[in-house]
C-alpha cells in the first residue's frame, strides 16, 4: 500500500513536470507580452504626467512673469473724469458714430447763446462743451465753430419770451408774472 502511494506519487510528479516543460515556452511569453503592455502603459502614464508638469510649470513661469510686470507696473485705473476726457479726446463729434460716413460732414453739436451774451457749442455725443464768454474763448474755439458751419443741427439762443416782448411795447406793465426771463 505504501509502495503503491509513492509509485503514483512519483508518476504525477512526471505529469506535472512534462506538463510544465510543455506550458513553460508558452507562459514565458505571456508574460513577456504582458511585461511588454505594462512598460508601454507606464511609458505613455510618464510621457502624460511629463507633459502636465511641463505645462504647469510654464503656467507657473506666465504667471511669475504677469506678476513681475505687475509689480513693475501697476495698473491704476482711471478716474471718471480721465475717462470723460478719454472718451471726448477720441469722439469725432460727427453724427452716425461708426457707420459709414457721409460725403458732407454733419457734426452733432449743438449752438446756443445765452441771455447774457455767452454763447456754447457743445458736442452731443460726449458732452464736450467750447465756450465763449466775455472773459474766456475756448482754445479750440475756432475748431468748434467750423464744426457747426458743418452741421445740420440748428443755432439756438434763450430770447426774451415773445409775450412779454409784446406787453414791453403795449406799455403793459410787467408784474411778477410777466417777467421776460
Ligand atoms: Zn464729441
Amino acid at each position: 500500500m505504501k509502495k503503491m502511494k509513492e509509485k503514483l506519487n512519483k508518476i504525477r510528479n512526471r505529469v506535472i513536470y512534462r506538463v510544465y516543460r510543455f506550458v513553460q515556452p508558452l507562459y514565458d511569453h505571456l508574460q513577456s507580452v504582458v511585461v511588454t503592455e505594462i512598460e508601454k502603459h507606464e511609458r505613455l502614464k510618464a510621457i502624460a504626467e511629463g507633459t502636465r508638469l511641463w505645462h504647469k510649470l510654464q503656467e507657473k513661469k506666465r504667471i511669475a512673469a504677469l506678476a513681475r510686470l505687475r509689480m513693475e507696473k501697476p495698473v491704476i485705473l482711471p478716474s471718471i473724469e480721465e475717462r470723460i476726457k478719454l472718451r471726448q479726446a477720441r469722439c469725432s463729434h460727427l453724427k452716425g458714430g461708426r457707420g459709414p460716413r457721409s460725403i458732407v460732414r454733419d457734426y452733432n453739436v449743438g449752438d446756443h447763446t445765452f441771455t447774457d451774451g455767452s454763447r456754447q457749442i457743445k458736442c452731443l455725443t460726449c458732452g464736450r462743451e467750447w465756450w465763449q464768454t466775455t472773459t474766456h474763448t475756448d482754445p479750440e474755439w475756432d475748431i468748434a465753430l467750423q464744426m457747426t458751419k458743418s452741421s445740420t443741427n440748428r443755432r439756438s439762443s434763450s430770447e426774451i419770451p415773445q409775450k412779454a416782448l409784446r406787453n414791453q411795447q403795449e406799455g403793459i406793465k410787467n408784474g411778477p408774472d410777466n417777467l421776460p426771463y
